[in-house]
């Protein structure tokens, strides 16, 4: 009898079962793709040489994830690789706001009126960052906050609407970078919490950076996996669950899957009947004969860049993704282009490009040329770089991964109570209703991105249900 069956190995799987494996318990994981890595992948999506990132490809998470810094992912291969910026935000007069390691440089490109106003936002918090990361990621009360009065203020200040927090700002450099920055988990501006979400992007972005991995993000799941197996734990790939049946017997199961997937495959009935999902993502990966031509200096050097000219164009794109159900004319766009600092993506002088737009869940149609039409506003001429493209909206995206859910790439919305009690309102969400049954995935907290904090929580909690039934 095995300790602990894991299925699904997207990177909170993977995290869940090597922390189960350090302790010494026994792990198998099941998945049902060929290849490990769910969000975390890289493939030939379009020519030959050219190595994308079909989910994830820009790690503020990743690099700042209390688990992942705890684990020797170097001695298995993952390099992070900082490109000059973080990130910018190009506007359509050819200048930038950008996300910049320095406090000051991010200040100073919002422009006098809000660069003091900038940094009075984040440097308290950041002079505490690691500790603030941890207990904000280990919420609700998997573990008891280390500063308790960081993660106070911090509330104070995120638990409101982005909207109020960008109002400490005069102009519509900061208060669009920040829109930008809450629309990353495709949360509505006016949410509950949302400034919370722009905050935490900003100060990873000033912490340690937003980098890329070398070779692609596939290596951060190739790393956890060779560290499982050099702990012990196997990988069965090709192996999709359907029933608990399909399992060996184990003395916990562990799902990375959506709370649906979980319900069907455990018989737990209407248990997650309340889990909403949120929108979908159009995702266009593309193989380029060379760098994107941004007008904006500042863009030509940095990871990600984020379009949208203004909060408001940045607002009425995400209320017509989740709320008119409608596909917005001008999407915002969060785009990655890891070839500005990691060579090995593409063949000499070419590079690989990644970009999406928000749609409505299940949305069937082609968002190929609006998102097309919004690059050549800030890189023009950009469409005469395309040697090929590969396009995925949410039906597509769906069939890769059971867990994108209409295409919902955060495996529920990120509104609502639900951006911090999820799957359902309980202190303790990682279980179920069946006492050996526990959930992992990106439904759970601390929610979506590729940080295995939900991995790591979930594990905290299987171990000790080990311990107290050894
Ligand atoms: C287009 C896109 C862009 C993104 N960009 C970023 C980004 O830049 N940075 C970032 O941090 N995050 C990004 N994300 C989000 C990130 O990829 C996810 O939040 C993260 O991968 C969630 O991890 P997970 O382990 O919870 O689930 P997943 O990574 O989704 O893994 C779940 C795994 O379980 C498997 N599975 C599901 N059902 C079964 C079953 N019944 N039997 C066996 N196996 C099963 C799936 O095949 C999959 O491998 C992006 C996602 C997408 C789709």
């Amino acid at each position: 009898m095995l300790d602990a069956v894991v299925v699904g190995a997207g990177p909170n799987g993977l995290t869940a079962a090597v922390e189960l494996a350090r302790r010494g318990f026994s792990v198998a994981v099941f998945e049902a793709r060929d290849t490990v890595g769910g969000g975390a992948r890289t493939e030939e999506l379009t020519l030959p040489g050219f190595r994308h990132d079909p989910c994830s490809a820009a790690h503020p998470l990743g690099i700042n994830s209390p688990a992942f810094r705890a684990m020797p992912l170097d001695r298995y291969g993952l390099e992070w690789l900082h490109p000059e910026l973080p990130m910018a935000h190009p506007f359509t007069d050819g200048t930038a706001a950008v996300l910049s390691r320095s406090v000051a440089e991010t200040a100073a490109s919002f422009g006098s009126r809000d660069a003091g106003a900038y940094r009075r936002l984040v440097e308290p918090f950041l002079s505490k960052w690691d500790t603030l990361a941890r207990d904000f990621m280990s919420l609700p009360l998997t573990a008891l906050p280390r500063d308790p009065v960081t993660l106070a203020r911090f509330g104070l200040v995120g638990l409101p609407p982005s909207t109020w927090l960008t109002r400490r700002f005069h102009d519509e450099r900061a208060k669009t970078l920040f829109a930008g920055l809450v629309a990353h988990v495709m949360a509505p501006l006016d949410g509950f919490a949302t400034g919370a979400i722009g905050l935490v992007f900003a100060l990873a972005a000033h912490a340690r950076g937003w980098p890329v991995a070398r070779g692609g993000s596939q290596s951060i799941s190739d790393a956890l996996t060779a560290y499982l197996k050099d702990l012990g734990g196997t990988v069965h790939t090709d192996y999709e669950v359907k029933r608990l049946d399909d399992l060996p017997p184990a003395r916990a199961y562990v799902f990375d899957t959506s709370p649906t997937a979980l319900a069907r495959i455990a018989g737990f009935g209407d248990y997650y009947a309340n889990y909403r999902y949120g929108p979908g993502v159009f995702k266009v990966d593309y193989a380029l004969d060379g760098p994107v031509p941004w007008t904006a200096r500042e863009a030509r050097t940095a990871g990600t860049v984020q379009i949208g000219a203004d909060s408001a164009e940045i607002g009425t794109a995400l209320r017509a993704a989740s709320r008119e159900d409608r596909a917005p004319d001008k999407p915002f766009m969060i785009t990655v282009q890891p070839g500005v600092v990691d060579p090995t993506r593409a063949p000499e002088g070419k590079q690989v490009f990644w970009a999406y737009g928000h749609v409505p869940s299940g949305w069937t149609g082609d968002l190929t040329d609006a998102i097309e039409r919004q690059l050549e506003r800030f890189a023009p001429g950009f469409r005469d770089r395309v040697l090929a493209r590969a396009t995925a909206g949410p039906p597509e995206l769906a069939a890769r991964n059971a867990n994108y859910v209409g295409g919902d790439i955060a495996s529920g919305a990120v509104s609502g109570l639900q951006l911090l009690l999820r799957p359902k309102l309980s202190l303790f969400p990682y279980g179920t209703p069946h006492p050996a049954v526990f959930i992992c995935s990106s439904a759970t907290p601390p929610g979506p991105g590729v940080h295995g904090m939900s991995g790591h929580n979930a594990a905290k909690a299987v171990w000790r249900r080990l311990r107290q039934h050894s």
